[in-house]
């Protein structure tokens, strides 16, 4: 039980004054509670009081540094589990409740979660219950797999996307089976969005589901890949064909981990935390068009904006029915260049970068193109390709996974940063121009 103060905070008083009601009368938090809108918190106060922000899904810039807790609105009345999914946290992250039709879980986001040293890495444990079958790559296993004891088993795939097929699947599949897993027991998916996505399809799938919990350790993993539920394997025809929608148990994101990243792996990152800040806009786009995100003081700040962002975006929409599309900016041209180059050539990341100049370029949307494409260079990230086929890209534009039937290839469109348009329909003799453009 935490027996802190704590201090609610919020972009409106009146919610604030109904949730601190509810918190109040459940005792669940112990402590004495003080409202607090914006940021009118003293730093002294910040550090003794429990921080819990109750977020009204109205685009309020969250105060990172200060918040222990971020939960929506929706959920104060289940504020006793929340409470309980923050037992022995570590000082210094954050915990944002992850909402979806799928089921609830808490997002860990910080330094030190995976411990060190001597220290092991923290684990929910009240709340994710059962003995851990580690999947990881070769990468992410050694530094990390050691902290995630005790291990009941273990299985090591090949690092990079070619080890997220089908016959990669039925390779964990099947030491999962040896290994004497069983329905009572949790999937942990330690590494990048190779692990995440093949690891949770073999979740969702192994005995027709078992929950698993994601350890992302690479940027793309942490602000993307390891939320939101999306698992799933490519086909050498296409990109994430085959999959299943399986969410979480919980989500550790150590931003110490992306220390131990090589650095062109953390630029491929860098080009989704780009695309979130374009479909955020407002303060977050304002933070990376200006340059912050690279320094790694500012890795949990950053993670864990992106991470609201896309986690806010998945509450309204967990199935791609509407809202969600606006999060596959890039990924229509992005996924092609992939498939086309056989996933060998461009790290996702790096085919997602491209896509986003040729969406900004659809969207007519010249100079913020430019602006884009200099954020991009900067971190050494590819503007143009050589010795991919254009035409090619086109085609493959067209087995895009939000097309329906022979209808036209819906683009996510972006006028504005803040402002994406999905299923926009763009004429094949634009996207040609944009798609060569690409191309030197
Ligand atoms: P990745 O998983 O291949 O990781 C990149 C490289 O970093 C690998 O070599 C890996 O071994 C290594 N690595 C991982 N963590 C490390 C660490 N802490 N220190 C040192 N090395 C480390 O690639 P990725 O960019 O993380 O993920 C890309 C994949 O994610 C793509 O397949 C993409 O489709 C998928 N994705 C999925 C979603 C989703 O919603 N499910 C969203 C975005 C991306
Ligand atoms: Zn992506």
């Amino acid at each position: 039980m935490h027996t802190r103060d704590i201090a609610l905070m919020g972009s409106s008083e009146q919610y604030l004054r109904t949730a601190a009601g509810v918190i109040g009368e459940m005792g669940a938090l112990g402590g004495r509670i003080t409202l607090h809108t914006s940021t009118d918190l003293a730093p002294e106060a910040v550090t003794d009081h429990l921080v819990v922000w109750v977020d009204a899904d109205d685009g309020a810039t969250v105060p990172w540094g200060a918040a222990d807790i971020v939960i929506p609105e929706s959920r104060v009345g289940e504020i006793e589990r929340v409470a309980e999914a923050i037992e022995d946290m570590p000082a210094g992250a954050t915990m944002i409740w992850a909402t979806t039709a799928g089921g609830d879980y808490p997002v860990y986001i910080g330094p030190g979660l995976l411990g060190g040293g001597e220290a092991g890495a923290f684990w929910p444990g009240e709340l994710v219950q059962g003995r851990r079958f580690l999947v990881t790559d070769y990468n992410a296993g050694r530094h990390y797999a050691e902290r995630l004891a005790p291990l009941e088993g273990r299985v090591t795939i090949m690092p990079g996307e070619q080890s997220k097929t089908i016959a990669h699947a039925e390779i964990v599949w099947t030491e999962l089976v040896r290994a004497g897993m069983t329905r009572a027991d949790v999937v942990v998916a330690l590494g990048g969005g190779v692990v995440g996505d093949l690891a949770g399809f073999c979740a969702a799938t192994y005995q027709r589901g078992v929950r698993y919990v994601q350890v992302p350790t690479t940027l793309v993993a942490q602000v993307d890949s390891a939320l939101g539920g999306k698992t799933g394997v490519d086909l050498p025809e296409a990109k994430n064909y085959v999959g299943a929608y399986h969410q979480p148990q919980a989500v550790i994101a150590d931003t110490d981990a992306l220390a131990t990243l090589p650095p062109e792996e953390l630029a491929a990152g860098y080009a989704e935390v780009v695309k979130t800040a374009l479909i955020a806009g407002g303060g977050l786009w304002e933070q990376i068009r200006g340059g912050v995100g690279w320094e790694s003081s500012r890795w949990p700040e950053i993670v864990a904006a992106c991470a609201h962002a896309k986690l806010r975006i998945v509450a309204r929409d967990e199935r791609d029915g509407g809202a969600r599309q606006v999060l596959n900016l890039g990924h229509t041209v992005g996924h092609a260049i992939e498939a086309v180059t056989g996933y060998a050539t461009y790290r996702h990341g790096e085919a997602v970068g491209l896509g986003l100049l040729a969406a900004l370029r659809l969207s007519g949307s010249d100079d913020l193109r430019a602006e884009v494409a200099e954020l991009l260079g900067a971190r050494g990230l590819p503007t143009e390709m050589s010795e991919v086929d254009p035409d090619a890209v086109v085609m493959a534009t067209a087995r895009d996974k939000k097309r329906m039937g022979e209808g036209p290839v819906p683009f996510v469109l972006l006028p504005e940063p803040g402002d994406p348009r999905p299923g926009s329909a763009v004429a094949p003799r634009e996207l040609i121009a944009a798609v060569r453009e690409l191309a030197r």
